[in-house]
């Protein structure tokens, strides 16, 4: 049987966290399929076919799927999950609202979180906020798996030629109806998907030092900003820059932490990031043992600094 990976879409574009989860799928399973749901869809599931290694894109386009409701998303992985041994869903809000209710319903255990694939019915997930990493083995028939995707690498978005199917959409569930969203306007990359990231932390004191100090640096580097949990309980950032165990789980290329203690429910969030650079006043601060380039020093100081160096 073949790997389904549930795509995460815009209409016209894929969020990058589908290519993380095609890897895993790949590693479950030679053949793989990605579905794509949604009103007007179309344009994401040609994107979705030049994914290197996708075999087939199934489109599943109907008005019952325009808003991603997860109850309607699930019977529409639900009507077709026969086909498929694996189902792999980004662990994402939107995954993680969805696999649930689709694993429930095949009566199976949910693998959540995975990091890695070890071989088809075995994976690595981690437990205690990244503190012990559990092998897990499933003897359900089909695995439902969420994708930790900072565990993977992406998938090439281009060299894949995988053919595309339209499906009928399911008809509504009828029991959630959308009624708005409020997104949030923001210039800057996506958290979880940023290339660099400058986070800050309590030692900012306030939002609007947060903002003179951590925001011109973010923009010489064209970064997310981030932020510990103590900085967004204090006000200084908005709850969705939040990284760590209850915030986002990152990865970026770069990750420079200024003002963060390195608790560990931070560094659950960011220790898989490739380069960390941490600044703090204090040389025993637990950040320093994740950190690849340490600077003890006062961020009021060093962050300005570095930004007129750049
Ligand atoms: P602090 O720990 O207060 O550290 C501030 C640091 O700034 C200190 O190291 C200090 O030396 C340094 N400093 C002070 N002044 C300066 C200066 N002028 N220049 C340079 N350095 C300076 N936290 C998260 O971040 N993300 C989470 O997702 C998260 N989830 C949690 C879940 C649970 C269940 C629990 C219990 C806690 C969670 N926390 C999380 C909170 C976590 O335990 C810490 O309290 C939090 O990360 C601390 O944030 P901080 O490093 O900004 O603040």
């Amino acid at each position: 049987m073949s790997a389904l990976v549930i795509a995460e879409q815009d209409h016209t574009t894929l969020k990058a966290a589908t290519l993380n989860t095609v890897t895993a799928a790949l590693a479950c399973d030679g053949e793989v399929h990605v579905l794509v749901v949604g009103a007007n869809a179309a344009e994401a599931g040609q994107v979705a076919a030049q994914i290197a290694g996708v075999a087939k894109v199934l489109v599943a386009d109907g008005a019952s799927l325009a808003d991603q409701l997860a109850e309607n998303v699930a019977a529409q992985v639900l009507a077709m999950a026969g086909n498929y041994g694996h189902i792999l869903f980004s662990a994402t809000a939107s995954g993680k609202n969805v696999a649930p209710r689709v694993a429930a319903k095949l009566d199976v255990a949910q693998v959540s979180d995975i990091t890695k694939v070890v071989s088809c019915d075995t994976f690595e997930r981690p437990i205690y906020a990244g503190n012990a990493i559990a092998t897990v083995q499933s003897t359900d028939a089909k695995k439902v798996i969420t994708v930790r995707t900072t565990g993977f690498d992406a998938a090439p978005a281009l060299g894949g030629t995988a053919i595309v199917e339209t499906l009928e959409a399911v008809s509504d569930s009828g029991k959630s109806s959308f009624v708005g969203r409020e997104v949030t306007k923001n210039d800057r990359p996506e958290l979880t998907a940023a290339k660099i990231i400058v986070s800050g932390g309590r030692a900012l004191g306030s939002a609007e030092k947060f903002n003179e100090v951590m925001t011109p640096l973010a923009d010489k580097l064209g970064a997310a900003i981030g932020a510990s949990r103590a900085a967004v309980d204090a006000g200084y950032a908005p709850n969705d820059l939040q990284v760590g165990q209850t915030g986002k789980i990152v990865a970026p290329q770069l990750y420079i932490a200024a003002g963060i203690s390195g608790a560990i429910q931070h560094l659950a969030g960011m220790k898989d990031s490739k380069l960390i650079v941490a600044i703090n006043k204090d040389p025993e601060a637990p950040i320093f043992s994740v950190a690849d380039y340490s600077l003890a020093a006062d961020l009021f100081v060093a962050v300005p600094e570095i930004c007129s160096s750049l």
